[in-house]
Formats: structure tokens, C-alpha cells, sequence
């Protein structure tokens, strides 16, 4: 083989250059550096891509019986996921759903109530 840094013949078994010291074992070791960088890259692009608070606000609200915030926030955070490439589309999704959902919920159970209140009020 050649050395990378002086261009001279070294023994295959060598560990270093002979005339200028450039470890020669780097060369083996860069091809596994060079495949492990783009695991490394794609976890960086992972970290870069972060979750819309919206779209996890917009999920959670729901649950907590706060769907009419919580749909303005799933909308707000599907736009915001679009616009600017961030994760969590799938939870504004869900989000306006659930509190859709729980919009209904919560009015069908106030004229529920209402009508419960009424039939219990004393004639
Ligand atoms: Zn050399």
C-alpha cells in the first residue's frame, strides 16, 4: 500500500509511514468512520425534525375535556408541521378529531343535563 499523506511504499503490515509517521491504520478505519457518519447525520436530521408543540397540545387537550382549545391548536399545529417540516402531523390530526369529538361530547352532555335538570325540578 501507499502512504495517504507522502505517497511512499509501506509494508502491508505497518502500522505507520516510514518517512513521515502518517498512521496508516486510519485508512482502515475511515471506511467504518465514513458508514457510521450517516447514522449520525440521520440522527442530527431526526433532531432537527422536532415535534409541534401544537400538535402534541392539540392531542393532549382533548383528554382533558378541553377540546375547544384544543381544535384551534391541532389546526394551528398541522399548518405549523407543513410549513415548517416539523413531526407530529399525526397527533394534530388525531387532535382535531378528539376534540371534535369531544366538543359533541360535551355539548350532548350539557343538553343532557339540562333536560335532566329539568325533569328533575319539582312540579
Ligand atoms: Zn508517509
Amino acid at each position: 500500500m501507499y502512504c495517504s499523506n507522502c505517497g511512499a511504499q509501506i509494508d502491508d503490515q505497518s502500522r505507520f509511514c516510514d518517512l513521515c509517521g502518517t498512521p496508516v491504520g486510519d485508512q482502515t478505519s475511515a471506511p467504518v468512520d465514513s458508514a457510521s457518519q450517516p447514522e449520525v447525520q440521520l440522527e442530527a436530521g431526526q433532531e432537527k425534525q422536532r415535534y409541534s408543540g401544537f400538535c402534541i397540545a392539540g392531542f393532549i387537550m382533548p383528554f382533558l375535556f378541553f377540546g375547544a382549545i384544543g381544535l384551534p391548536l391541532s389546526i394551528i399545529g398541522v399548518f405549523d408541521c407543513k410549513k415548517n417540516n416539523k413531526r407530529g402531523k399525526g397527533f394534530g390530526i388525531a387532535g382535531i378529531i378528539l376534540s371534535i369529538l369531544n366538543i359533541v361530547e360535551v355539548i350532548v352532555t350539557a343538553i343532557l343535563l339540562y333536560f335532566f335538570a329539568l325533569g328533575m325540578r319539582p312540579h
